[in-house]
This record gives C-alpha cells, sequence and structure tokens, in this order.
C-alpha cells in the first residue's frame, strides 16, 4: 500500500479479506452453483440456501467472526410480490442523512434500512409480472455477525467533490440496540470495542484509533507509533476528536467545544459481547 493515502474502511476489508484467503477451510475450490435459488421456498430457507452456497466456497475463522448476512427485498407496487435476495457483508456503511448538526447513530441506521423507491429509469423487472414495475427497496439483516463493523460514509462518491460530511454522530459505548434491523426479529446488541478516527480533509487526513483492552477493559488511543491510555471520560473531551459518551452519563454529554471539534469517527466496531 506504500505512502499512498487509503481509506480506512477499505484497508480493514483487504486486510480481512486476505486474512480469510488465507485460512480458508475451503482449500480445492468446488464448482459453483450457479442455478437461481427456488423461489417458491420460504425467506428462511432461501436465506439459509444463500449461507450454504457462499460457505461452500467461503469458510473460515475471519468469516465466523464478521460476517454476517443482509437480505434486500424487492417489492412490486402493483402485484405486492416481494423478490428477496441475500449478501454476505464484511461491514455496513452507513449514509450520514443530514449536511449539518448533530445525529444520532440510530438515525444513520434508520437511514440505512429505508424503503427506496425505484422508478423511472431505474424500474427493475418484476418477476411475477415479467414487467418493468415500480418497486420499493429495503435492506434489513438476516444474519448478524459476532463482531459488527460499521462504517460512517463521510466519503460517499457524491460528496467526494463537496468535500467530507463532519457531522457529528452520536453514538453509544454500550448497548447498542441492532434489533430493529432484524429481518426475523432477532435480538442483537453490541458493545463499541474499537473505533478508528479519520482527522483532515477529504485529499489527506491522518487515522488514530481507540480500542478497548480485552483484560483490563481500559480504553487506549493509537496515534503511529503512540500509545496512551484513556478513560471513557477521557475520550468525552471536547477537545478530542471523538464523541464517545457511555450509558451512564448519557444524558450529559459534553457539548462544550462541538462546534470546532465535529467528530471525525469515520468506521467504528462493535461486539455483541463484551470482548473476545
Ligand atoms: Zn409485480
Amino acid at each position: 500500500m506504500g505512502y499512498s493515502q487509503q481509506d480506512a474502511q477499505e484497508f480493514l476489508r483487504y486486510l480481512l479479506e486476505g486474512l480469510h484467503e488465507d485460512v480458508n477451510r475451503v482449500t480445492t475450490r468446488p464448482k459453483p452453483i450457479l442455478t437461481e435459488i427456488d423461489d417458491n421456498l420460504s425467506d428462511t430457507a432461501k436465506a439459509n440456501e444463500a449461507w450454504s452456497r457462499y460457505v461452500r466456497m467461503e469458510d473460515s475463522r475471519v468469516g465466523d467472526i464478521f460476517m454476517g448476512q443482509l437480505k434486500s427485498t424487492l417489492r412490486c407496487t402493483h402485484c405486492k410480490h416481494d423478490s428477496v435476495t441475500f449478501d454476505p457483508f464484511w461491514d455496513l456503511s452507513l449514509p450520514i442523512p443530514s449536511r449539518t448538526g448533530n445525529l444520532k447513530l440510530q438515525q444513520c441506521l434508520q437511514h440505512f434500512v429505508r424503503e427506496e423507491e425505484l422508478d423511472g429509469d431505474e424500474k427493475p423487472t418484476c418477476s411475477k409480472c415479467g414487467v418493468r414495475r415500480k418497486c420499493l427497496k429495503w435492506f434489513t439483516v438476516q444474519k448478524f455477525p459476532k463482531v459488527l463493523v460499521l462504517h460512517l460514509k463521510r466519503f460517499s462518491p457524491t460528496e467526494r467533490f463537496r468535500g467530507k460530511l463532519n457531522v457529528l454522530v452520536e453514538f453509544p459505548l454500550n448497548g447498542l440496540d441492532m434489533s430493529p434491523l432484524s429481518a426475523n426479529n432477532t435480538t442483537a446488541t453490541y458493545n463499541l470495542y474499537a473505533l478508528s478516527n479519520h482527522s483532515g480533509t477529504t485529499y489527506s487526513g491522518h487515522y488514530t484509533a481507540y480500542c478497548k483492552h480485552p483484560y483490563s477493559g481500559d480504553w487506549h488511543e493509537y496515534n503511529d507509533s503512540r500509545r496512551t491510555c484513556c478513560s471513557t471520560n477521557w475520550l468525552t473531551t471536547p477537545s478530542r476528536p471523538s464523541r464517545l459518551h457511555n450509558g451512564t452519563t448519557t444524558e450529559q454529554r459534553r457539548r462544550r467545544g462541538v462546534q470546532n471539534t465535529r467528530a471525525d469517527c469515520c468506521r467504528y466496531t462493535n461486539m455483541r459481547h463484551d470482548l473476545m
């Protein structure tokens, strides 16, 4: 990767996929199954079939930890038929639905699973009607990973030329409830254990990371070769680029200096259980 500028999310994906490839339990790839999954199956059966087709080719300890399954639903507005597809994911890239003010992470999550209307040139072909129809499309999570990586799209392609989205996004340290995104009413709660922050502009910047120690529970800041201990209170001080808050002080978030210290949090990782 040399000295060129890299995006933290792209790098993490590159790293995870590389590690996954190296420890893939499937050493001789079988022929891929190219037939469509039977449309008459239940959604759960379709999801299971899609998953087993995936792990038939891609099966590793890295995937066991980080891989989830996303459900995409396309509903024909004419005949109401739902056509569903299931895809594995390493991380979820969340839109930031505002250019100003403060947001909560939950608002980004809600925006991610919102219904989108596909009309005009985007009209898909309904598999039941057999012609192009106006459809509604939305995402839900079929299978939650053990470690969930969330990426905030501060540099979405359409925003790249307009600069970075510096909106402050607040998120819980513990008990992030992902259940509203579940496709099948699964309960999923995550605790934060690491995040990376980007400071700078679209064209150049610097990444720092915060991680929670697996045994002591202490937080550490990683900045190039420097490692510093920090408490969650320290993490919430306004002079720092990150804006973390914990459950006990949810209503007492420190807001002083917010104008000058917009969160640069670009990607962070949550865990269902405290720590591995
Ligand atoms: Zn239809």
